[in-house]
């Protein structure tokens, strides 16, 4: 069958012809983009006409960086994102136990130590988990608490060192508190899964929905161990996924760790810290730094030209200005033997940049993935900690204005999951809860709405089949309740998702 859409606004994002009043849709694909008679000529005996009476259609979006494979899982574990207090985790952690099934370790996400007054302690997990493990995701998911029979189970005691690029806290005694920083959390959170993950096809088949509904039509998993690549597989055969996935891979041994066991494809390298990124800063004139930094700049050049040689692409995710700095460094020397690298690599997150930075990572020519949704999710007034004069945070404006690529994602569960949101958040720098974080630094909404689509899929290295609304192209697109180019910027946010396409396929019809 033919599917004809006419009658429509549609922002194409090609640029031979950017706006379009109809297409035409068969076998997943899109045939034809044009005006509504020239498509009205393209009826077939089976047809569909779709009459879009003025409303706006764009190409679905992209988010080439964004935990699939975690945020599916968070529906079954316990949500503590609202906890005010220790007490209202220990209630949620004590109702969670009682449903979690036998021979799996309790899960709870999403605490935040700012609301909490300070992090809770294995004590406190233990009064409401006794008897089996439990772990407790900070909302940054590069930290976490555990219990004692958790800690029992990793061999983790006041004799155990912390690893490189990790952190053990300890009480005064020295006794380790449960708090896990980095890579001192990676083999736990690795089996805290485990028997959550049989059950992938399951969430993921909800999940993907939920993608769709936002108007999501493709991802790239910004972290996946060669078991979940395994999970991915059958899932797939299923059919479960409602949405294009592609899967971004790190090491059985946990995310932060060295890749060397990853299955082919895309690598990711973790280059610095989450919540404590990898940070140079000049306090009363001396250069100080802090945060964690996987690599040194040596390291991950030999890693990246040993990926390169393999034919692999790596995205190297680089929060902190030294964390940043040491992936620019790398790929600079990196190009410099093997310049065809340069298609290969991506900087994902980029969030505390110099104009120094700014400049080299134009210059290297190479893809960076940003994530408005952080502005959009700011808890601070600011938008975050404003650590040194010099060093600027999610400057989206002027990295264009120096011509770097640029393309969003949302990190979800990091961030919002809805582009939309993230777009809003780019063009009037202003988070959900009204607060204005740089607002120098907005981008218009043609800019905001290219980065999530087009540029995404770039990004992504899909963008010969998506991205835009082109003949030959998949017929990922969606219908919106407005036009982003037309609205008031302060009514983004609330543009309706009416349809999602992907693949020639309706979600959430009317
Ligand atoms: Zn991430």
């Amino acid at each position: 069958m033919i599917h004809l859409l006419v009658n429509a606004t549609v922002l194409t994002l090609d640029a031979s012809l950017p706006v379009a009043q109809a297409l035409a849709v068969k076998d997943g694909r899109i045939v034809e983009v044009g005006g509504t008679d020239e498509v009205l000529w393209l009826r077939e005996d089976d047809y569909e006409l779709i009459d879009l009476e003025g409303r706006t259609v764009v190409p679905g979006f992209v988010d080439p960086h964004n935990h699939f494979s975690i945020g599916a899982f968070e529906t079954l574990w316990a949500d503590c994102r609202g906890a005010r207090s220790v007490a209202d985790v220990q209630q949620t952690l004590a109702v969670a136990a009682r449903e979690t099934p036998a021979g799996a370790w309790v899960r709870a996400v999403g605490y935040d130590h700012t609301a909490l007054g300070a992090h809770p302690t294995r004590g406190d997990l233990d009064a409401a988990v006794p008897d089996r493990p439990a772990l407790l995701m900070h909302f940054s998911h590069h930290q976490c608490v555990v219990n004692s029979r958790a800690l029992a189970a990793a061999g983790i005691t006041r004799g155990t060192r912390d690893p490189a690029g990790g952190e053990i806290a300890r009480d005064k005694s020295g006794e380790p508190t449960g708090l896990l920083f980095e890579r001192a959390m990676s083999g736990l959170e690795t089996a805290s899964r485990e028997a959550w993950e049989a059950r992938f096809t399951e969430v993921a088949r909800a999940a993907s929905r939920r993608y769709a509904a936002h108007g999501i039509t493709a991802i790239q998993d910004a972290a996946v161990t060669p078991a979940m690549a395994r999970r991915y597989a059958q899932a797939r055969a299923a059919g479960a996924l409602a949405i294009d996935v592609s899967e971004v891979m790190v090491g059985s041994r946990g995310w932060f760790e060295r890749p060397d066991d990853a299955a082919p494809g895309t690598l990711k390298v973790f280059v610095d810290g989450g919540y404590r990124c990898a940070m140079r800063l000049m306090r009363d004139g001396v250069p100080r730094t802090s945060g964690f930094l996987f690599y040194t700049r040596e390291e991950l050049t030999a890693l990246l030209l040993t990926a390169w040689r393999a034919g692999r692409h790596v995205v190297c995710h680089a929060i902190g200005n030294l964390g940043i700095e040491t992936a620019v460094g790398a790929i600079e020397d990196g190009l410099r033997a093997m310049p065809d690298g340069r298609a290969r690599v991506r900087i994902d997150h980029a969030i505390f940049l110099t104009s120094e930075l700014i400049a080299r990572i134009a210059e290297l020519g190479i893809w960076v993935v940003v994530q408005p949704s952080f502005l959009w999710d700011s808890r601070a007034p600011s938008g975050g900690r404003a650590p040194d004069p010099a060093i600027r945070q999610r400057p989206f404006a002027s990295a264009l204005r120096a011509g770097i690529s640029q393309a969003f994602s949302s990190d979800f569960p990091c961030g919002s999951n809805a582009p939309l949101a993230g777009i809003a958040a780019a063009v009037t720098r202003t988070s959900r809860r009204g607060h204005v974080a740089a607002p120098e630094e907005a981008i218009s909404v043609s800019a905001a709405l290219e980065a999530y689509t087009l540029g995404a899929a770039r990004a992504a290295g899909i963008d010969a089949v998506a991205g835009s609304l082109e003949a030959g192209k998949r017929a990922d697109l969606l219908v919106l309740s407005a036009n982003p180019l037309e609205c008031p910027a302060t009514r983004l946010a609330s543009i309706q998702v009416l349809e999602t396409w992907t693949k020639g396929l309706r979600s959430n019809p009317p």
